[in-house]
């Protein structure tokens, strides 16, 4: 007998499935089970140490008074730098950024600030599965616009049109995008911003792996100069910088609507932590270590996706999908199988975890996590053929 019933805000509120996976497989190694784990997105490698440096130096100076809720300024106008140096704008306001406990509460604050009952908001699938949540928690609907693997995952201008209705109020872009890895090339994205600003619809750019492209580089909002003025960039360290510890994103985008996000962080969390703000000041701030970094962890992960690719070449019954961007081998298999009964089976069979389709919702997929050690990846690898085999 439960003890209570939820409220509606709540109740068909579901648990992230990525975070709940990596608990698991966290779980079993604590135990002794030899788990590799190539389940969360989470590059596995430490933080940049000049960054670190900068988070333990905040806390042993003291600096660990309540920060301004959107965000300590010096973090701020290093984030409006960073993408005057690394988009083709060539001017950002800081006040038109705001620092939020990762990109997932930037999201959420715009999300519950834009849209409401009777909207809906359009998102491309597969896609990363707290998109449709957060728009459900916010009152919204999610309208889902399949993308295909021909079509290389990304959605057409025709795809969107034919999913707008009088109620579309936003559309989620991620690109390079969790878990195809899919980049939406410069000419497309041009042509869904013109659209967009055309029937006056928000786009939420999710720009977490903007840096991480193989092919080409993949363009920001920032790139495009017909969007529109609704367009929000939202990005983070989690990934290019593996902070993701550190829970700092940001949004940037009109004052008026970064100022009510404001209000609801203030209402809520009061910001993001302050030490962790210092550390993504420092490694967003002195342009030539931040690119050498981002460079270096590039040349890695460029490394490990072209080993992947082969060893996945070599098995039958999987075929994974050649990602132009982030960290993600999205594999389609055979036979009919429901995915989430094969990632079962791979963790208790051979102790592999990885994400089934579902929840992005594409069943008849895994995605596996590539930003590991190398010897884990082909520990991981050699299971799977084992498994497929
Ligand atoms: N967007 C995408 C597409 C992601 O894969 C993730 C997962 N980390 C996030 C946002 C959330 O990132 P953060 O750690 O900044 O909340
Ligand atoms: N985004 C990562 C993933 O897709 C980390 C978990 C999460 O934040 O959902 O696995």
């Amino acid at each position: 007998m439960p003890l209570t019933e939820f409220s509606p805000n709540v109740a068909r509120l579901e648990a992230s499935a990525t975070l709940v996976l990596a608990a698991r497989a966290r779980k079993l190694r604590a135990a002794g089970v030899p788990v590799v784990d190539l389940s969360a997105g989470e590059p596995q490698y430490p933080a940049p140490p000049f960054a670190a440096r900068a988070g333990i130096r905040a806390v042993e100076e003291g600096k660990t008074g309540y920060p301004p809720t959107s965000g300590l300024p010096e973090l701020r106008e290093a984030i409006a730098r960073y993408l005057c140096e690394t988009t083709a704008e060539e001017a950002v306001d800081p006040g038109a950024v705001i620092v939020s406990a990762g990109v997932k509460q930037s999201l959420f604050n715009c999300c519950y600030a834009l849209f409401g009952a009777g909207d809906e908001v359009l998102v491309p699938s597969p896609f990363w599965p707290s998109y449709t949540t957060i728009v459900r928690l916010a009152g919204a609907a999610p309208v889902i616009v399949e993308t295909t693997w021909d079509g290389g995952f990304v959605p057409t201008v025709e795809d969107l049109e034919a999913a707008r209705t009088a109620q579309t109020r936003g559309l989620m872009l991620n690109s390079p995008g969790n878990p195809t890895g899919a980049v939406i090339p410069p000419d497309l994205l041009r042509e869904i911003m013109a659209w967009a600003e055309r029937h006056g619809i928000w786009v939420l750019s999710d720009e977490i792996y903007r840096r991480l492209a193989y092919a080409a580089p993949a363009p920001s909002v920032f790139d495009i100069a017909e969007r529109g003025e609704r367009t929000i960039l939202l990005d983070g360290v989690s990934k290019a910088f593996c902070m993701p510890g550190f829970r700092i994103g940001y949004a940037v985008g009109p004052q008026e609507v970064v100022r009510k996000m404001a209000d609801l962080q203030g209402q809520t969390t009061s910001g993001a932590v302050g030490p962790s703000q210092h550390a993504a000041a420092a490694a967003l701030g002195e342009s030539a270590p931040r690119e050498t970094f981002v460079d270096d962890l590039l040349s890695r992960l460029a490394e490990l996706r072209g080993t992947g690719l082969s060893r996945f070449a070599e098995i039958d019954g999987i075929e994974a999908f050649p990602p132009d961007g982030a960290l993600y081998f999205y594999a389609r298999i055979g036979g009919g199988a429901r995915s989430l009964d094969v990632a079962e089976r791979l963790l208790a069979d051979v102790q592999v975890a990885c994400m089934p389709g579902e929840p992005f919702g594409s069943p008849g997929h895994l995605r596996f996590n590539f930003a590991v050690e190398p010897e884990v990846l082909e520990e991981g690898l050699e299971r799977i053929a084992g498994f497929f085999g």
